[in-house]
């Protein structure tokens, strides 16, 4: 099949399927079609990269030259972007094909997707089921074979829970390793990009795109490019994954846990061994966090004031009634709680108690890690407490919204990559595995992943 056949049946099926999921926000059809033209020119030259005229999505964090990008926010619902984010200059450089723009949490915060102003996705899996979130569009249009990879971001999970929830496979790479420039900023010390795909394979010829170093982001790591399909098929045996006991405790749904137990097993038939680890302070991942990622958001939004572009509300009074008021209507509810909850943890007075504790806790989080990985290659448990649940379940409670990342913000804290794999269904719906591997060693989790799958 050439790419154009390719793209244009995919641009098809989103238009026939995508009303049932609402996974994307944006379709650049013309764009597909252009882009996907001149990769099967690029092919009939022989010598293409291997994502050459492959049709992919990316969420709406992501900055797209000429193509709106709304980070699923009325704030940014008239935003067109003059330039593309690296990961998507990476992408277009590759000659990939961009399908559209994906939906997502607003701002990234969120773990089902319905905190998007363009409403929420539904879960392929079940259609009265969220999808996780925050890159709950990215995840749904790979489970419903609309696009094969997506581009997504993951600040406390948001690529992991996701992936976890719809059977697809999902990594966040270590912290830095992929450009963050034009990635609309969340909280800048935590959020990485990543890819979701089908499978561990699919998801490395992503992630081979995506990594390298960018002087235009600070914090990106001068690491050369790397391709992740070399080690697929090497042998794990005598692997030895660490286990940690706190993972399989109270909170955590027993079909959840009966389904990591058997993938464990699996793991033990392909000859790695199973180690007790312990990671003493991961009740205190969710609380840290939720200072930390706050406090770096409310300082990150604090750009969206209605003057230079996003949403400006209508005649304003003075400088300070445009302030309020295009901040008041251009962000949701959970937008606006993170930007108190920040402001007040970063204030004269309260920063010693909440903000330095916190990173305090930070470093004992990923001290624990630290030990563990002096015994063990990988780290194996649940990516979140429970398979896929209703929509509207948890909207009104926050609390319980947020412990739907108990598992997997510890590592992004940490800095450490992390990604969720398929590992069984519970009542049809999808359950993830999570694998926590060491700094940098992104290689060895896809290949662990790999030859499970
Ligand atoms: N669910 C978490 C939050 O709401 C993580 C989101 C993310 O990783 N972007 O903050």
């Amino acid at each position: 099949f050439s790419s154009v056949e390719i793209t244009r049946h995919l641009l098809d099926r989103i238009q026939q399927l995508d009303g049932n999921y609402n996974s994307f926000i944006t379709v650049t059809e013309e764009l597909a079609m252009t882009q996907a033209a001149a990769a099967d020119e690029r092919l009939s030259k022989g010598e293409a990269p291997a994502l050459c005229g492959v049709p992919i999505a990316h969420k709406d964090i992501f900055c797209t030259s000429g193509v709106r990008t709304s980070c699923g926010s009325k704030m940014l619902d008239n935003f067109v972007p003059p330039y593309d984010a690296t990961v998507v200059e990476n992408f277009n450089a590759a000659s990939a094909v961009t399908l559209g723009k994906t939906n997502m949490d607003e701002f990234a915060m969120g773990s089902s997707n319905e905190t998007s102003f363009y409403g929420p996705v539904r879960n392929p899996w079940n259609t009265d089921c969220v999808p996780g979130g925050s890159s709950g569009g990215s995840a749904a249009a790979v489970a419903a074979q609309l696009a094969p990879g997506t581009t997504a971001t993951d600040t406390g999970g948001s690529i992991r829970q996701p992936a976890a929830l719809t059977n697809t496979t999902g990594l966040k790479p270590t912290y830095g390793r992929v450009s963050r420039w034009g990635m609309i900023a969340f909280a800048s010390s935590l959020d990485q990009a990543g890819p979701i795909a089908r499978n561990a394979e699919d998801a490395a010829y992503l992630l081979s795109a995506m990594v390298g170093h960018d002087p235009k982001d600070s914090t990106s790591l001068n690491r050369p490019v790397q391709d992740y399909t070399l080690n697929l098929n090497d042998s794990i045996a005598g692997l030895k994954i660490g286990v940690p006991k706190e993972y399989f405790g109270e909170g955590l749904n027993a079909d959840t846990a009966a389904r990591v137990q058997d993938a464990l097993k699996e793991f033990e038939k392909l000859g790695a061994e199973l180690v007790e680890v312990s990671l003493p302070h991961t009740d205190l991942a969710v609380p840290a966090y939720y200072v930390i990622a706050p406090a770096e958001a409310s300082a990150n939004l604090s750009r969206f004031d209605g003057v230079r572009y996003g949403y400006r509300c209508e005649d304003p009074q003075d400088l300070r009634d445009l302030y309020m008021r295009s901040r008041g209507e251009g962000f949701g509810d959970e937008v606006q709680r993170r930007i108190l909850v920040g402001t007040y943890a970063l204030s004269a007075g309260y920063y010693d108690a909440y903000y330095n504790k916190a990173q305090q806790v930070r470093r004992l989080i990923k001290q624990d890690f630290v030990q563990a990985f002096e015994k063990v290659d990988v780290i194996m448990g649940p990516t979140s407490p429970s398979p896929a649940f209703a929509l509207g379940a948890k909207k009104a409670d926050p609390v319980a919204m947020y412990l739907e990342d108990i598992y997997t913000i510890a590592t992004n804290l940490a800095g450490l990559p992390g990604m969720s794999l398929p590992c069984g269904l519970v009542n049809n719906l999808p359950v993830g595995l999570q694998i926590i591997g060491n700094y940098l060693d992104e290689a060895r989790m896809l290949n662990v992943a790999h030859q499970y799958q």
